[in-house]
């Protein structure tokens, strides 16, 4: 489950730029925190479906499909809005709750750009503190 397809990547990301920004910020603290849990149940090039689990233990079943996504909850259902669970769907999908070996995701060299930059800025910063 560490690579996706270029197809399905495309399908997450506009998830991500089109929720607002409060729920963004809830999935994230949700899935960095390990408050939620979530299980991938299907998976394609154009869809995936999975069941998320909050704090509470609550399920809710979300379903991110080509250009769609649904949710049991009632900001899905009702609001008709992008909800955090489906967020924490696409983000899990993009970078799965694991807390090591991140480098091992290393197979293409979009994800290598990714995972290097924060190592850059760690860097720069050593010599800078180093150079005063
Ligand atoms: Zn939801």
């Amino acid at each position: 489950m560490t690579n996706i397809s270029e197809s399905l990547f495309s399908h997450l990301v506009p998830i991500l730029q089109s929720v607002s920004p409060e729920r963004l910020q809830k999935a994230v603290a949700g899935i960095v925190s390990g408050e939620y849990r979530v299980t991938v149940t299907q998976q394609t090039d154009q869809e995936v479906h999975g069941v998320m689990v909050n704090e509470a233990g609550q399920e809710y079943r979300c379903s991110i499909i080509a250009g769609s996504a649904a949710c049991a909850c009632k900001d899905a259902q009702y609001r008709h809005v992008l909800c955090k669970h489906i967020v924490a769907l696409a983000l899990a999908m993009i970078r799965p709750p694991r807390p090591h070996r991140a480098s091992q995701g290393r197979r293409s060299s979009g994800l290598r750009l990714v995972w290097s930059r924060p190592m850059l800025l760690q860097q720069e910063r050593r010599q800078q503190t180093g150079a005063y």
